[in-house]
């Protein structure tokens, strides 16, 4: 299996610009796209790894506890600048095409403990500051995008997809800065737990491991192939989170690269060959110079 990903594609849209927001009611931090932020389409696939490994180096800055509250925000907000928002709204619930329906059923989540809330409700939370103008006819739901260029032309290109994840892609979509920490570091847990289960004989903590393991789920992305100038596998993701699940799961599971943590720097990094133990020859080396300055201290 050499790249699991040459051969398929996939969109997902992030905008030029970013920014933290408070709301003031509530005191709820979100990150959202900037006012004047231009939306633009990418292949969330074309770098799958190098995704994964990033969204897995936030959640271990997220996770440790070296680090300050200001590392924490600049790791998440830079990973939302170079691949967009998870798309987290139409992650939780049970169907991506919500909008059709008055009730949101939510599959079990850590971030919304009710089971099924209204769909007025439940877009609350993720346009927590202005809400598309939703309108309600015989022909089922629209929301109006009028005046707004780069937004129709957005709603044209994805018009097959549902409208839910449409939404997703407006300006006014924002996203619970908490809940995002909180997803980067589970990505990083069930990577520690992998870890973990294979390198260490604590035969204690196994089952432990295989629970961990087990709440690792989602629901599965669905595709199609289109015949581009190559049969090509085009997944469709519902939200970024689920397509980012499914490449992690993917690497989790292919041995020869395996992901490991750099024994100088503390960085997840793609090892070139089982046995790796350092990103890069100058962690190598740093790692080196400083064992041989603590044997001579010592
Ligand atoms: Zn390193």
């Amino acid at each position: 299996m050499k790249n699991i990903f040459e051969h398929t594609r996939s969109s997902w849209v992030k905008y030029s610009e970013y920014d933290f927001v408070q709301d003031e009611d509530s005191g709820q931090v979100y990150i959202m796209p900037a006012s004047d932020a231009k939306p633009q389409f990418f292949n969330p696939l074309e770098n799958a790894e190098q995704m994964v490994i990033d969204a897995l180096n936030v959640g271990l800055t997220c996770m440790s506890e070296e680090s300050t509250d200001e590392d924490k925000e600049t790791g998440v907000f830079s990973f939302v600048s170079e691949y967009g928002l998870l798309g987290l709204m139409t992650a939780l619930p049970t169907t991506p095409q919500f909008m059709d329906y008055d009730a949101v059923y939510l599959t079990k989540n850590q971030y919304i403990k009710a089971e099924t809330m209204s769909t007025e409700d439940y877009l609350n939370i993720f346009f927590p500051f202005e809400m598309p103008d939703i309108i309600k006819n015989k022909n089922g739901t629209m929301w109006s995008i009028e005046g707004d260029r780069d937004m129709m032309a957005l709603a044209m290109t994805m018009d097959s997809r549902p409208m839910a994840v449409n939404m997703e892609f407006q300006r006014e979509y924002a996203e619970r800065y908490d809940w995002l920490v909180k997803q980067f570091k589970d990505w990083a847990f069930i990577f520690f737990t992998t870890t973990m289960y294979y390198d260490n004989l604590d035969n204690d903590n196994k089952d432990l491991y295989r629970q961990a393991m087990a709440c690792f789920d989602g629901i599965a992305p669905t595709y199609h192939i289109e015949l581009l100038d190559k049969p090509t596998l085009v997944w469709d993701f519902h939200s970024l989170l689920l397509g980012i699940q499914m490449m992690f799961s993917f690497i989790l599971v292919n041995g020869q690269n395996p992901l490991r943590i750099c024994k100088h720097c503390g960085t997840i990094f793609k090892a070139s060959r089982p046995s790796a133990v350092f990103c890069s020859p100058q962690c190598k080396n740093r790692y080196n110079v400083y064992k041989s300055r603590s044997k001579h201290k010592g």
